[in-house]
């Protein structure tokens, strides 16, 4: 067990116990949440493209399934380990209750360097996780979906061969997929977009005008990067952006078409990953080239460190948990901070940015697009009919503008943090559908109707 593993796990279930304070729940509620209901563990052989076998291990959790089958994504990273994924599990059932969906949580992972695997390789991995968890899995017991390095092409190939080994097509089985293959539209964007909903609301609130706002975004992948191009068509300022080779900086505002499209042109068509980072020169290609170009066309280039702690408004980790610590939140300038990533703050670090008065948007409300939109392609492919984009858009806002409010409005009424908030709300729903089964003050033998 790493440590940092075990810390995220124990860290995820004290945000749990503060919001126990605020909730009527009953003691043994809570105990039943304080341990995923199933955990599998597998290993996964994979032929690599030299003849040689290399064996791979990978986990699926399921957290809780009171309120519906349970669903989360499946990632793809060397540090996965199971305390992480019974984090980002126990993160999920909290995640669809704040959107009220009908899902509990679950979350899935491989131990793998992906980046590292051909195209062949990486299908042959996919395919086999999947054949190691086929029983697991299913539309009505637990749906995966994309993470961190796993995209739609993947799902794609999860879900034909989980549709082989049933022998029936099956592609509610797992969300997230190409639109070809079953996929819903406005799925790519869906992370991002509610986040962006949620500053949305924000900005009422605030009454703030978008122009004012200086936003610094971590992580410029699949989230990061629709978040990104939202605000700036918005007229937001987008400051500054990084992925995991390095950031970009320019105090005017980057031009966030240009830096997407450039990002972008690291894929070969059908590539999986993008080779490109957004520190690379956009005329030799170069990683270190610090030339005009960048300094002019683009901005300067800077590390993930500074970035985080650059004088900004607003602040988005979309990238991977534990970014920002009790070493690094006394250093943060931004006012707001949008967890887009799951788990970016840890519990120390909120302490110290309560403090400082920095408002959070927990990870559960903002980055609660992705699953909301993935429970409406599980729905339209179960009912064999598709909506329109404006549909999904039209009934992701709803929800995150409804949930926003609900929430902000507890934030206050309790006098707590936001996230507090956040997990009171969505404990209250988990703790109705509980109770509703009867806990030990019904069928105690004194129980009076
Ligand atoms: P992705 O793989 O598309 O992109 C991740 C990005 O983060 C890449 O640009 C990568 O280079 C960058 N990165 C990795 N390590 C970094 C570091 N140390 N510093 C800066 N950048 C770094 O992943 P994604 O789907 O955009 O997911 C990002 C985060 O959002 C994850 O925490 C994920 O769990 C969360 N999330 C994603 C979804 C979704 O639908 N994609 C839904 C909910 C939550």
């Amino acid at each position: 067990m790493s440590d940092q593993g075990s810390n995220i796990f124990l860290d995820a279930i004290k945000r749990l116990d503060s919001a126990a304070k605020h909730v009527d729940v009953d003691a043994e509620v809570l105990e039943r949440l304080r341990y995923p209901k199933s955990i599998l563990q597998v290993s996964i052989p994979v032929r690599m493209d030299d003849g040689s076998l290399k064996v791979f291990q990978g986990y699926r959790v399921r957290h809780d399934d009171t309120r519906g089958p349970t669903k989360g994504g499946i990632r793809f990273h060397p540090d996965v380990c199971i305390e992480e994924v019974q984090a980002l599990a126990f993160w999920m059932t909290f995640k669809c209750a704040v959107v009220g969906i009908p899902f509990g949580g679950g979350k899935g992972g491989v131990i793998v360097d992906s980046k590292q695997l051909s195209r062949m390789e990486l299908e042959r991995l996919s395919r086999g996780f999947i054949g190691q968890v086929a029983d697991f899995i299913g539309p009505e017991t637990d749906i995966p979906a994309p993470d961190l390095y796993t995209n739609a092409m993947i799902m794609g190939w999860m879900m034909n061969e989980y549709s082989n080994i049933r022998r029936q097509r099956t592609p509610a089985v797992i969300t997230g997929k190409p639109i070809e293959l079953g996929g819903s539209l406005g799925r790519a964007d869906a992370t991002g977009r509610g986040a962006y909903y949620c500053i949305k609301q924000l900005e009422k609130v605030k009454g703030w005008l978008p122009q004012d706002v200086r936003v610094a975004v971590q992580g410029f992948g699949n989230a990061g990067q629709h978040v990104s191009r939202l605000l700036h068509a918005d007229g937001y300022r987008i400051v500054a952006v990084s992925d995991s080779k390095g950031g970009l900086y320019k105090k005017a505002g980057l031009d966030i078409p240009r830096v997407i499209e450039l990002k972008q042109q690291g894929y070969s068509i059908r590539d999986v990953y993008t080779t490109r980072s957004v520190s690379d020169c956009p005329k030799c290609g170069c990683e270190k080239c610090k030339c005009e170009h960048h300094q002019d066309v683009l901005g300067e280039i800077i590390d993930n460190k500074t970035l985080l702690e650059l004088d900004v408004d607003m602040l988005i980790p979309a990238a991977m948990e534990n970014q920002i610590t009790a070493d690094n939140a006394g250093k943060i300038r931004a006012g707001i901070i949008v967890e887009v990533a799951n788990g970016p703050v840890t519990s120390d670090a909120d302490q110290i940015l309560t403090q400082q008065d920095v408002l959070v948007v927990p990870d559960i409300l903002a980055n609660a697009g992705g699953v909301t939109v993935s429970y409406f392609e599980w729905v339209q492919n179960r009912a064999g009919y598709y909506w329109d984009e404006s549909d999904i858009h039209e009934k992701l806002q709803r929800i995150i503008s409804r949930e926003f409010s609900a929430i902000y409005g507890l934030m206050n009424n309790i006098q707590t943090d936001m996230r507090t908030a956040a997990y009171t709300h969505a404990l209250n729903r988990i703790n109705d559908a509980i109770r509703s089964q009867g806990t030990s003050l019904y069928f105690s033998p004194t129980h009076k109707d």
